[in-house]
């Protein structure tokens, strides 16, 4: 992984951060990065984490780890309502987690802690940290796009576009372009209620706390952080992406399968299609079939991380086409978790059919490879609506088909719109470095969000 000048670990300051992710894949690998930016910056880090999900230890000899017990059962654990877990999460760790802050704001052997950085969807953290007179920021491991759609969310249950209904899918929201109401960041979900209620939470922790930290830069986002920064009236830190200074392997919950590497070392240049939905997202039996046959029809080479628990089956290889077997001899291979940024970072990938979560969106823009969308929820949606039609470097999947992911990916090879989306995702892409090189918008946020943490209005509170 390229290393920017900027990573240079900076002598210790004695000061400590808290850092308290969110215990999902895709909020403990920036969260563990953001604590790995701001250590070489000269922060000592203490890492609060729930049993479920705990990061791994071992890759980070220099933090300080403290376990809570969140007290959710295995039922509770594997819901697959994301929505439902995060809003248990954020009634059952209060009490732990105020005990373990309690102790270690008590501990006069360590370094004075400065400040709490909090995954923004624990919003319960506003309440403990005000109670206990310590400072607190909040990192959005999405993108600013979608907080700002996330803030709105008041608005559009006024203006009826949510609970979404099924007969307005294609309704432009028109406070919104260039969204659709299909493109709002909703999720299925046993309760809607549930999720308008960790949003509207989520937004009011954040606009409460004393700053947020965005893994995304000016040149991506820039209309959506200046709204942020109006709306909102805290500091707005875009110092992203986080994954250019520290891989996300570090903090995979998963072991990554390296033969992904050797494999694509015998493919031919720009032929690979990657194929991954990421940590969370499943689909069911018959959309599994019509991948599978989309890919075996395509006749690109590709590379597909099939997730324990990602479909219904557990025994999808003996019920697989024959013809699909066929191509997985020939010019396919199936991961379980794969090195992702490794595989998008290597020459022999063209595309990446993604469910674009954020952190895939950011790696595949950063490694310059077109998407084809295919999101599942909430912000996803928003992300795939800005690939496809804003930035212009990726396609929508509009129907999870056989012929249509088979026109997709031709469409994508053969003709001149794969070059105008690559061209326009190599620009990008440049401008992903330049941003974190010295004097850059994101090198300079850095900067600015560490003078913010030391600032006297943070500061005097929580010294000893
Ligand atoms: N990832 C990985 N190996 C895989 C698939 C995903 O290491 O086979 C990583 C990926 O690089 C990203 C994270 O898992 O950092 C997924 O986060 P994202 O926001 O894209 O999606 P989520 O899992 O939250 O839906």
């Amino acid at each position: 992984m390229e290393n920017q000048s900027s990573n240079q670990i900076e002598p210790r300051m004695g000061r400590r951060l808290l850092l308290f992710p969110l215990p999902l894949q895709g909020h403990i690998n920036p969260m563990m990065q953001l604590a790995s930016i701001l250590y070489s910056k000269g922060f000592s880090i203490t890492i609060i984490h729930t049993n479920f999900n705990s990061p791994n230890r071992s890759n980070y000899p220099h933090f300080t780890f403290h376990f809570i017990n969140e007290n959710l059962s295995e039922g509770e654990k594997s819901a697959s309502d994301i929505a439902a877990i995060v809003q248990l999460l954020n009634v059952r760790c209060v009490r732990p987690f105020h005990d373990c802050l309690v102790k270690l704001l008590s501990d006069v052997s360590e370094e004075p802690i400065v400040c709490l950085i909090s995954d923004a969807i624990c919003h319960f953290t506003h309440a403990v940290a005000n109670e206990l007179k310590l400072r607190r920021m909040v990192l959005r491991t999405g993108g600013a796009t979608s907080l700002h759609v996330f803030s709105t969310f008041p608005l559009l249950k006024e203006k009826e576009y949510l609970p979404v209904r099924d007969s307005q899918l294609e309704e432009p929201v028109v406070e919104l372009p260039p969204l659709r109401v299909k493109d709002l960041p909703v999720s299925k979900t046993s309760d809607p209620e549930d999720l308008y209620q960790v949003v509207v939470e989520m937004v009011n922790g954040t606009k409460a706390s004393s700053g947020v930290i965005l893994n995304t830069f000016e040149d991506l986002e820039q209309p959506s952080l200046a709204i942020l920064r109006q709306a909102f009236g805290i500091p707005v830190f875009p110092i992203g992406p986080f994954h250019k200074r520290f891989p996300a392997s570090s903090s995979s919950l998963l072991t990554q399968d390296e033969s992904c590497i050797s494999w694509l070392d015998k493919q031919e240049p720009r032929s690979v299609i990657y194929v991954s939905f990421g940590s969370i997202a499943a689909v069911n039996e018959s959309e599994f079939l019509e991948i599978s046959w989309g890919l075996a029809n395509c006749k690109q080479p590709f590379l597909w991380v099939v997730r324990p628990g990602s479909t219904s089956r557990s025994d999808w290889l003996e019920t697989m086409p024959k013809e699909f077997l066929e191509a997985l001899d020939i010019r396919g291979h199936i991961a379980k978790w794969a090195p992702q940024q490794e595989v998008l970072a290597h020459p022999a990938v063209v595309a990446f059919w993604t469910h674009n979560g954020w952190n895939s969106t950011l790696e595949s823009i950063c490694e310059g490879v077109p998407m084809i969308c295919m999101p599942c929820f909430t912000d996803q949606r928003v992300n795939a609506k800005y690939v496809s039609d804003v930035w212009g470097v990726g396609v929508q999947l509009e129907k999870l088909e056989r012929e249509e992911i088979e026109r997709t990916i031709n469409g994508l090879m053969l003709e001149t719109k794969g070059e105008k989306l690559r061209s326009r995702i190599l620009h990008l892409k440049e401008k992903a470095t330049q941003c974190l090189r010295q004097g850059g918008s994101s090198y300079q946020s850095l900067e600015s969000l560490v003078t913010h943490i030391l600032s006297s209005e943070l500061f005097t509170k929580h010294t000893k």
